[in-house]
């Protein structure tokens, strides 16, 4: 009886399986079509200064409106696009289109696209940007590409001489969701990053006087400083996290109290009643 139980379980997990692998290529033949059905749409978060209380610029966020209503969000669909190396197409795209945003924001405003290790492995990206800056008439250091702990998993000088290359176009570059990987400090060294972005678990609740968050977050600011380093705090809700983080001396905040990801036609209406002064409106958090 037991045998046969450990057969229904062995049975179970192969179905399990089996479903997942198909719920993956399902998805990623679908995929194959998003571009040219016109499927993926970029929204656009603001990231403020904290000194000024100006929008200085927005994190282009990828959506995937399915056929009509559905919307897929990115953390469903971006691993499967990086496995496929499909992202190097969609890739391209997010930087055409976010280039061609910042012409139509203006000078003083930047773009920050997400940059995932497939993309930045892939040869031809410096001249994909220069290609797209030029053809959107902008500064390239209009341009940021923020790239996560990922990439530093590859090693190869290749990889390590991407960073120069990318530096030498003139963009500018943040290492993102900073502190949830694995000896973090290393990669500051190794590349020239302009600025640091705070994952959202430790600005999560920072207010809170028990937590130990306020304590990283202060030293992720001292060290960024002393590397002359602009920081941003992500994920931002609440009045007490954005006096927090104020108080921490992080120069930049984004999250839900300044704004959500938008679409550019919100982002221009944005700008154009406020004129980029950043209001914060709160928000009444789920958690
Ligand atoms: P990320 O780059 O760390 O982006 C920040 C995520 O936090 C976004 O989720 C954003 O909507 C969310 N967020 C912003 N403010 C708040 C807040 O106040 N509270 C809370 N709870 N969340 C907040 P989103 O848009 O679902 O993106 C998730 C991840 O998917 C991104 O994390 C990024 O790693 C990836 N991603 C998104 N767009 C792209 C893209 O165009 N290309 C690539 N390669 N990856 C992307
Ligand atoms: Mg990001
Ligand atoms: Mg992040
Ligand atoms: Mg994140």
């Amino acid at each position: 009886a037991a045998k046969d139980a450990g057969r229904g379980v062995y049975r179970f997990y192969a179905d399990a399986m089996h479903n997942q692998a198909s719920e993956r290529k399902a998805i990623e033949d679908a995929l194959r079509d998003a571009l040219a059905k016109d499927e993926l749409k970029l929204l656009y978060q603001p990231i403020v200064n904290v000194g000024s209380e100006r929008i200085s610029g927005f994190e282009a966020l990828i959506r995937w409106q399915q056929g009509g209503d559905a919307v897929i969000s990115p953390s469903k669909f971006i691993p499967i696009a990086e496995e496929s190396n499909l992202i190097v197409p969609i890739g391209e795209w997010i930087i055409r289109t976010a280039c061609a945003t910042i012409a139509r924001l203006g000078q003083e405003y930047r773009v920050a696209v997400n940059v995932s290790p497939r993309q930045f492995a892939n040869e031809k990206l410096p001249a994909t940007i220069l290609s797209a800056v030029a053809a959107a008439g902008i500064r390239p250091d209009q341009l940021e590409l923020e790239i996560t702990e990922g990439v530093f998993l590859d090693e190869s000088p290749e990889n390590l001489e991407m960073f120069q290359r990318l530096k030498r176009t003139g963009v500018r570059l943040a290492l993102d969701d900073f502190g949830t990987g694995y000896s973090a400090l290393g990669y500051l060294k190794k590349a020239p990053f302009d600025k640091i972005k705070i994952d959202q678990s430790f600005v999560l609740g920072a207010a809170d006087p028990s937590s130990m968050n306020a304590a990283i977050i202060s030293s992720i600011v001292g060290l960024a400083t002393a590397l002359k380093m602009e920081t941003t705090a992500e994920g931002v809700e609440t009045h007490d996290d954005l006096a927090l983080i104020r108080g921490l001396g992080c120069s930049h905040v984004q999250g839900y109290i300044y704004g959500k990801p938008m679409t550019v036609e919100e982002v221009l209406a944005l700008l154009a009643d406020g004129n980029g002064k950043a209001v914060a409106q709160g928000y009444k958090s789920a958690r």
